[in-house]
């Protein structure tokens, strides 16, 4: 900070002293201000999440639990048994150490982790469909954010695109039409960030396990969001569950680990023991594989999800449960300090390409700034920490469902330099 001040007051008097007059002590506090700003957004540093939007993938998703920090302590600050079997003395694989949390907390037989879905889903292609033809719904040719796009995915490891069905209206016998021997995979994709609604069909997941069973060929489901269980006390409508997905009879179901599971980046496959051995075989997998700090964040999410008693210890979990009335009162408190401040009901989002037409009902503070929204944001970027609010109608908007608490007192630090500068 000091730094900072010194090298403007520098550039200010050598600016002075060669004659281009005095700038003022407000473009100095600006300029020091943008330095600030600039710096912290050059290295990784933790914010004020206020804007709503709890999966903000821009803000690296879902915040890990207390608990699942403290294991990537232990296993990252010392050795650890990862490729390790404790009771034979002899090498074993990372990939075992999970298998009986996830197939509890799923269901399938076998499972697998890599480093983030879109991994996941480039694994499964690349071992079943390279040089084959890959079948797909014309409404499952997503793009998620940050450029995963399913087609180019598919089109990269290598496997001939077989589209079927209509934009809105896809039926089985549109899948069978195009199996041939050339087939290596059938894919459900799920269709997270858009919906389509009217006219429209679609095939049950069941009876396309029935029709690659009929045809031997395995049926994979691209999940992403990775719900494991039933959303609707939480007031979101039903999102379709890992175990659902498994309990249809997919061969292999993919999803994210720092979606709707509140846990590390990850992508987690789950499955028939034969395709995930197949999954295991590919040399590729050693490219996607994941560190021991992501494994034990993961062991310990699972854990936390299996007892509805534990499971908001889940920070995701915490902020969705959080009652509206208790983020109204949080917001009294602080409207008390800064009388400019307005108590408002807003719709937080679950964010992360989930659930992107559902709001849930949340609340916040909300204020009309004299030098407009868009500075009044940058000064609040500039806070130490940094807080990212939005802009709704020329006023800025914070809301404290994605803000925990404890960091009310942080959210007060940051208003009370903007209304102090102002
Ligand atoms: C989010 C998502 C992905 C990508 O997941 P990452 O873990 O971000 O790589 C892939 N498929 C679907 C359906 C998704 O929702």
């Amino acid at each position: 900070m000091k730094a900072h001040v010194v090298a403007v007051l520098d550039e200010q008097r050598a600016a002075f002293l060669a004659g281009d007059g005095d700038a003022g002590s407000e473009a100095v506090v600006a300029a020091a201000t943008a330095r600030l700003a600039r710096d912290a957004a050059r290295n990784l540093t933790g914010v004020l999440n206020g804007t709503g939007v709890l999966l903000h993938t821009n803000l690296g998703r879902a915040p890990l639990a207390d608990a699942a920090l403290d294991a990537v302590r232990e296993v990252s600050a010392g050795y650890v048994n990862l490729e390790f079997d404790l009771t034979s003395g002899e090498r074993g694989s990372r990939y075992d150490r999970l298998a009986g949390p996830l197939r509890a907390a799923t269901g399938a037989q076998a499972s697998l982790v890599v480093n983030n879905c879109a991994a996941a889903m480039l694994l499964i292609f690349d071992t079943f469909a390279r040089g084959r033809e890959a079948i797909v719904a014309r409404n499952a040719l997503i793009e998620i954010g940050g450029g995963f796009r399913l087609p180019d995915v598919l089109a990269r490891s290598g496997a001939t695109l077989v589209e079927v069905g209509a934009t809105n209206k896809v039926y089985a016998a549109d899948f069978a039409r195009a199996l041939s021997p050339d087939t290596g995979i059938i894919l459900r994709a799920h269709p997270s960030n858009y919906r389509i609604s009217g006219f429209v069909a679609d095939v049950a997941p069941a009876d396309l396990v029935a029709l690659g069973r009929r045809a031997g060929v395995p049926v994979v489901e691209d999940l992403g969001t990775g719900a494991l269980f039933d959303l609707r006390p939480y007031g979101l409508p039903h999102e379709r569950t890992v175990n659902e997905a498994v309990a249809d009879g997919m061969d292999l179901v993919a999803f994210s680990g720092d979606k709707l599971l509140g846990g590390p980046q990850a992508g987690i496959i789950v499955g028939s023991t034969a395709a995930v051995a197949r999954l295991r075989a590919n040399p590729l997998l050693r490219a996607l594989r994941v560190d021991k700090a992501t494994l034990a964040a993961l062991g310990v999410t699972l854990r936390l999800h299996a007892d509805a008693a534990t499971r908001e210890q889940i920070p995701l979990y915490k902020m969705l449960a959080m009652p509206v009335e208790a983020l109204r009162d949080r917001a009294r408190a602080l409207q008390r300090q800064f009388p400019a401040l307005e108590v408002i009901d807003t719709q937080a989002y679950a964010g992360g390409g989930t659930l992107p037409l559902d709001p849930i009902a949340s609340a916040g503070v909300a204020f009309l700034p004299a030098g407009g929204a868009t500075a009044a944001l940058a000064r609040l970027r500039a806070a130490t920490p940094p807080l990212v609010a939005r802009i709704d109608n020329a006023r800025v908007v914070i809301d404290l469902r994605t803000i925990d608490v404890a960091d009310d007192v942080r959210v007060a630090g940051a208003l009370a330099a903007l209304f102090a500068a102002n």
